[in-house]
């Protein structure tokens, strides 16, 4: 039997017009137009078509935008000062400085200095440790926020279950594995979980209701790691070579998607699962942050 599959693009859709209707509403009875900031330091291609996607969805759901493209040389001090004047400015909400950074720049350094008030990514020490706390004024890190609201909204009961998630990362595995076991709604999974030090795998993914995967391995997850029926959300973003497609190049999930379509119950594609969910979600956040800012929220 064939797994039916999530469309994240459909979902995120949904929740994107949802934050349209929000950012009209905010205009008309508070005259507050949401603003994000996204700062590129240097040129990796990938990296800017995040950045020119993020800054076409505000244009897209009316909220201001600006994009700010820094040299692959600029020094950690310059960052932090351009990013202390975002935290000054009061047409701008959320600011996130997309990853990776130039070698020369700490990520930590740059996590810490955006204020948490307009930390749209959830990366801040502060935001960390309230979603770990469950406090929920904190912003949870939006690809683990749409895997859970992926979940959500395909019908997937998450209390309960067991849900195993492939990765520890601070982006994406650690903070889908806190949300996920929080004692809130969406949640109350009993979550495991595993990474590159991990024994029996394979045997700890069997055993999974839900298997999250975020290790950046291309097709890493094979039909004998997943239960008959299981759902499997796949977070894995890979290029593979491929001299057939117009780039040359393919985008892989972490899981092999043929082969498991087979024997999961419910699956997300790559591209159009997890992908288009993130960036609806930094939306929400970013309009979350202007409606707190204003004492709304
Ligand atoms: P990281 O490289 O930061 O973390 C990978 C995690 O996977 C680590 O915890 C690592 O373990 C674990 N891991 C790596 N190899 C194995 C293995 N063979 N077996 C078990 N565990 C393993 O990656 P990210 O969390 O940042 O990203 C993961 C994937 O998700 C990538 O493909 C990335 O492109 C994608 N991604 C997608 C997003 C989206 O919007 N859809 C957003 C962000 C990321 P250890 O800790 O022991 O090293």
């Amino acid at each position: 039997m064939s797994a039916a599959l999530i469309d994240g693009k459909q979902i995120a859709e949904q929740i994107n017009t949802e934050n349209a209707a929000e950012v009209a509403r905010l205009k008309r009875d508070r005259g507050l137009t949401p603003g994000l900031a996204v700062i590129l330091v240097g040129d990796n291609p990938a990296s800017a078509a995040y950045v020119a996607s993020k800054d076409k969805m505000c244009a897209r759901l009316g909220m201001h935008s600006e994009k700010i493209a820094l040299p692959s040389a600029t020094a950690q001090a310059g960052l932090l000062a351009m990013i202390d004047r975002l935290n000054q400015q009061e047409n701008i909400h959320g600011i996130l400085v997309q990853s990776p950074t130039p070698k020369q720049i700490s990520e930590e350094a740059v996590f810490a200095a955006i204020a948490p008030s307009k930390d749209v990514d959830g990366f801040h020490p502060l935001n960390v440790g309230k979603v770990a706390l469950g406090d929920p004024s904190g912003f949870v890190p939006c690809t683990p926020a749409g895997v859970q609201e992926l979940l959500a909204r395909s019908g997937v009961a998450v209390e309960g279950a067991h849900v195993v998630v492939l990765g520890r990362s601070r982006i994406v595995g650690r903070p889908v594995s806190l949300i996920l076991s929080q004692k809130a709604r969406n949640a109350n999974a009993t979550v495991t979980v595993a990474h590159s030090r991990s024994k029996g795998l394979a045997e700890i993914c069997r055993s999974a209701d839900i298997l999250i995967a975020a290790i950046g391995v291309a097709r890493f997850v094979k039909p004998e790691m997943v239960r008959e029926g299981a759902v499997v959300i796949d977070v894995g973003i890979n290029r593979v070579e491929d001299p057939t497609a117009p780039k040359g190049y393919r985008l892989v999930g972490d899981v092999d998607f043929d082969a498991v379509k087979e024997k999961a119950g419910l699956l997300t594609p790559v591209p159009g699962g997890v992908g288009p969910m993130t960036i609806a979600m930094l939306m929400r956040n970013t309009i979350r942050a202007a409606t707190m800012r204003c004492g709304l929220a």
